[in-house]
């Protein structure tokens, strides 16, 4: 029996050739230097901040060069995956704008070198392995899970290195024979490859972020088919970057451990590997230390914590670009009017070893961001945000959308505005007593300030409504007014004249303006007064005012 004839006995169910599926994904039509990138991700049903960070970098690769970022869905663990994974994955990526342009997207698989998800390329792989086995490079493997076991200890006990190479490879030399007596017999098998590779070899590898790299040459016979009949992760790795002409494998530094075992596949295949890119991991500050952002420890490491507490995509996006090249953050302060898109993101200003991901940093770009907003975007942001977390607030910014927008607006449009909001969740807590529904004079707690005596606060708010609040004042006119109260009230109106002599006088202007801020607010600290007050109108100050001289 030869070859062939045994390679049709082990995968008897196999459609086509491995010709006829080169021949099906033809070279890319593509200009000099585009990259061809793909993000791969299992649906296991968690999108890790290191995922999307990867995604950035081969979708910003891709579109700087012309190129094609495809996503891959890499299902063959059947075991682990999770329903609705895929489209939670295919959404993130549109929200933050890394949609590919081929392969898995939200409207289905576009492009003509799928089926982009691995379940459906079975017949693709058993072709490929079909072909190794003929030209002697694979086998059938009938070792069982406790035969694999014993090996392993065995190993352990004598401190050989772990897995299934020269001597433990059992099957390696069965003849074509024997092996047929084994199918028979009904015996179960996996298909490896046999490796060509001698461990005390050293390959050279380059790695367009790590640079250079020395390792052992791969001697394990890896399976390349598992017994469901499809493919490891390594085998789905090489065949499928093969066929779909990848020009850049960038991913998770993870995989740099697996290297030897892909070259060695690319090689044993006969076709050109790659080029390899490895992502540092996103790490964390824990003392002196760093260790991976985790998954179970830091809520910040799940991509669906931002759209949580809302902080917008572009922050989160800008904070990626910051970590992935070192010369970003200068580009993007220097560059007026900043598109993300413009700036040329390049391999060799990645971080070799580890990337910290520094949540107050990434919050600072968000807070920064939200600020130079125009006041109706954080509007529709802030009503967006309310609309999946905060039916409250919803309601709220539904009845009063242009108060709500105008609140918004204050010392925004300026060279400094302010930061009042990191995330969307924030505006809650920053604007909820500008409500009356949320606002109740008998549960706050005034903030006063200097002045504290009941009468006095009192008297400063019903004599500021009868003669010094005047609705149509500027904001010159109004302050001025606001200092005629306070000399009226034996308060300094002017700070300088205060300081220089502060026994003769019950206080200064600021302390009036504190009792007027907490009696509307209850907070001692709010944007610009002047602006509040507009906002609310005489009748809600006055209601307020009456209401927390009540509450005394
Ligand atoms: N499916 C692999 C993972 O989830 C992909 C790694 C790669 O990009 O090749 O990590």
């Amino acid at each position: 029996m030869d070859l062939k004839e045994l390679s049709n006995r082990l995968l008897p169910n196999v459609e086509h050739t491995r010709e006829y599926y080169e021949e099906k994904y033809p070279k890319r039509d593509l200009p000099e230097g585009a990259m061809v990138t793909r993000y791969a991700p299992s649906p296991t049903g968690f999108v890790h901040m290191g995922a999307l960070f990867a995604s950035y970098i081969n979708s910003k690769m891709a579109q700087q060069t012309n190129g094609v970022f495809f996503v891959r869905i890499e299902d063959t663990d059947q075991a682990r995956e999770v329903e609705g994974a895929t489209s939670d994955i295919l959404r993130d990526l549109n929200d933050f704008g890394f949609a590919p342009n081929e392969g898995m997207t939200l409207d289905g698989e576009k492009g003509m070198y799928g089926p982009y998800i691995q379940s459906k390329r079975k017949d693709i792989y058993q072709a490929f392995a079909k072909d190794l086995i003929e030209k002697g490079l694979a086998y059938p493997c009938f070792m069982s899970p406790e035969e694999l076991n014993e090996i392993r200890d065995k190993q352990e006990r004598v401190k050989a290195r772990i897995g299934i190479y020269g001597e433990w490879a059992r099957d390696r030399y069965l003849t074509p024979e024997k092996i047929m007596e084994k199918i028979e017999a009904g015996e179960k098998y996996i298909i490896r490859l046999k490796s060509p590779g001698h461990f005390n070899h050293k390959i050279e590898i380059k790695d367009c972020i790590k640079g250079r790299l020395e390792m052992p040459e791969n001697d394990i016979d890896i399976v390349i088919i598992k017994s469901d009949g499809l493919p490891t992760y390594h085998f789905a790795h090489a065949v499928d970057d093969y066929l779909m002409h990848t020009t850049h494998v960038i991913r998770g530094d993870e995989w740099v451990s697996s290297l030897p075992t892909h070259i060695q596949l690319f090689q044993v295949l006969g076709v050109k590997p790659p080029k390899y890119a490895h992502i540092a991991p996103l790490s964390k500050k824990e003392g002196e230390n760093h260790r991976k952002l985790s998954k179970r420890k830091d809520p910040e490491a799940a991509v669906s914590y931002y759209t949580e507490v809302g902080i917008p995509k572009e922050a989160v996006k800008i904070y990626l670009a910051t970590i992935a090249n070192s010369n970003f953050e200068r580009w993007f302060d220097t560059t007026p009017n900043a598109d993300l898109n413009d700036f040329n993101m390049e391999f060799n200003k990645m971080s070799k070893s580890d990337s910290l991901f520094d949540l107050e940093k990434l919050q600072n770009i968000s807070r920064n961001y939200i600020s130079k907003l125009p006041a109706t975007t954080v509007y529709e942001q802030a009503l967006s945000y309310a609309s999946k977390f905060d039916q409250e607030l919803e309601d709220l910014l539904i009845k009063y959308k242009d108060y709500s927008t105008a609140l918004y607006n204050i010392e925004r449009e300026r060279k400094k505005p302010r930061k009042d909001y990191v995330m969307y969740s924030d505006i809650k807590n920053q604007t909820w007593y500008m409500y009356d529904e949320l606002f109740d004079a008998l549960k706050v707690t005034y903030e006063w300030g200097n002045i504290q005596d009941k009468t006095e606060i009192k008297n400063i708010l019903s004599l500021y409504l009868e003669k010094y609040y005047h609705e149509t004042d500027d904001e010159s006119a109004w302050f001025h007014r606001m200092k005629e109260l306070a000399e009226e009230l034996g308060y300094a109106s002017d700070m300088k004249a205060y300081k220089e002599n502060p026994e003769a006088y019950k206080g200064n202007v600021a302390d009036i303006s504190i009792v007027l801020r907490v009696a509307l607010t209850s907070k001692a600290q709010t944007p610009n007064l002047y602006n509040l007050m507009k906002l609310m109108g005489r009748e809600r100050m006055q209601q307020r005012f009456e209401n927390c001289i009540k509450s005394f």
